[in-house]
C-alpha cells in the first residue's frame, strides 16, 4: 500500500532527526498533506498506528494538516485556495495559474521529549 511505505520513510526521517538531536522519543509527528498529493489521510494515519510500535515514535501522537490546493494567478494576481482538482482562478476565471500548494505530503514539525 502507497501509505505504508511513506509511514515507512516518515519514521526513518523521525529516527534521524531524534539522533541529531540526541533525543530518545518523540511526543509528536505533525504532517501536512495536500489535497493533490494522494495521500489518504486514514489510511496514513493508520499505517503510522501500526508502524510506529518499535521506534522513537511509539507514544507519539499524530497529527493531520490538510493542505487546500493554492493556486497563484498570473493574470490577476491573486491566489486561490481550493478543495478539488482544478487550475482556474476563482478571481478571474483564468486558466495562467500555477500551483504554490496542496500536490505535496511532508513532515512539518517534530516534537521531541527529552530524556
Ligand atoms: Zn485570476
Amino acid at each position: 500500500m502507497h501509505e505504508y511505505s511513506i509511514v515507512t520513510a516518515l519514521i526513518e526521517q523521525c529516527e534521524t532527526l531524534a539522533a541529531q538531536h540526541q533525543a530518545e522519543a518523540i511526543s509528536r509527528v505533525e504532517v501536512k498533506i495536500g489535497i493533490l498529493s494522494g495521500v489518504e489521510p486514514a489510511l496514513l494515519s493508520q499505517a503510522f498506528e501500526a508502524f510506529k510500535q518499535e521506534g522513537v515514535c511509539a507514544n507519539a501522537e499524530f497529527n493531520m494538516h490538510i493542505q487546500p490546493l493554492l493556486l497563484q494567478c498570473h493574470d490577476c494576481g491573486q491566489q486561490t485556495e481550493q478543495n478539488e482538482r482544478t487550475i482556474i482562478c476563482s478571481h478571474c476565471n483564468s486558466n495562467r495559474t500555477q500551483i504554490v500548494d496542496g500536490e505535496d505530503m511532508m513532515l512539518m514539525q517534530l516534537e521531541m521529549a527529552t530524556p
